[in-house]
């Protein structure tokens, strides 16, 4: 009985020092693992700074090359509808377009993924897209929107390509993006290989912070993919599919090819043309 009672003296002894040593132990982890955090978030933002002081798509960057810009965002939008400060521009690429009329969207802000996107924002891009898809069908050309969003680390500035291309193989194109998303990155992927956008957008369909590469086609809502492999993904991903579809030689976008200032003025006035009678930045009564 005694023994017994000991036993079990012991017994609560020990739990007893364990339990204080576990929630000592504790104490130290919370303090350590906060410390852990507060370096993890100035890792962060000195990264985050750093990307963007060289960002040659931020809006106040001196990297930007303001002569390529086309359309800076809506007034409409902005002073009538609800008030908020301009969020995104169009501007066309500075090295040689990849088909007439290539050009991209951009938040003015360093974002670095649709999926981190504010409301304002995106719908502003949205703004951009029916334009666009508008200004190239009187053209009777479609066009597709691609996002590819690689190394989150790395915090890029994220940008909406636009491409427009005949009629006949827009068409066709959801058929050659399915094709090619369910052919790249890991044959056994953990997760779905090709995500539905039909029905929503990228920013309901794909967790924020994973990369990925999303395509629309015209209006309608296409396909997302999440990047399993970076390794195995090239960035101009996308690009690739456009340009098989078009037969246009693998130099036009594997790496950027250099395009002269005149060049690039010319593609840029011819741009703004097309774009005048569409200009979604200008309030109805202002035209
Ligand atoms: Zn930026």
């Amino acid at each position: 009985m005694i023994i017994k009672m000991m036993g079990k003296a012991d017994g609560d002894n020990y739990t007893l020092d364990d339990m204080f040593v576990s929630s000592a132990a504790q104490r130290e982890g919370d303090g350590q693992e906060e410390e852990r955090m507060r370096s993890r978030a100035v890792g962060e933002s000195r990264r985050l700074n750093a990307s963007m002081e060289k960002c040659r798509l931020c809006f106040s960057s001196p990297e930007l090359h303001k002569h390529l810009v086309v359309a800076i965002g809506s007034k409409r939008v902005n002073l009538r509808v609800f008030p908020v400060a301009v969020q995104v521009y169009l501007s066309l690429p500075e090295g040689v377009s990849m088909t007439e009329g290539h050009c991209r969207i951009c938040p003015l802000q360093h974002h670095c993924a649709a999926t981190g996107l504010d409301e304002d924002v995106w719908s502003e891009m949205q703004l951009f897209r029916r334009t666009l898809v508008k200004m190239f069908e009187a053209q009777e050309m479609d066009c597709v929107f691609m996002e590819t969003h690689m190394n989150p680390r790395r915090r890029q500035h994220m940008a909406l390509e636009c491409l427009p291309l005949p009629r006949e193989l827009g068409d066709m194109a959801p058929i050659y993006f399915k094709k090619a998303i369910l052919d790249c990155d890991e044959e056994w992927a953990m997760n779905k290989k090709v995500v539905d956008l039909s029905s929503k957008d990228i920013r309901h369909a794909v967790p924020r912070g994973l990369p990925y590469f999303a395509v629309d086609f015209g209006l309608q809502g296409g396909f997302a993919h999440v990047i399993e492999n970076e390794q195995k993904f090239p960035h101009y991903f996308g690009k690739e599919v456009v340009g098989g579809m078009m037969d246009l030689e693998p130099r036009r976008w594997r790496k950027m090819i250099r395009e002269n200032f005149d060049d690039q003025r010319k593609k840029v006035l011819q741009f703004a043309q097309w774009w005048k009678p569409y200009d979604c930045t200008k309030a109805p009564e202002d035209g």
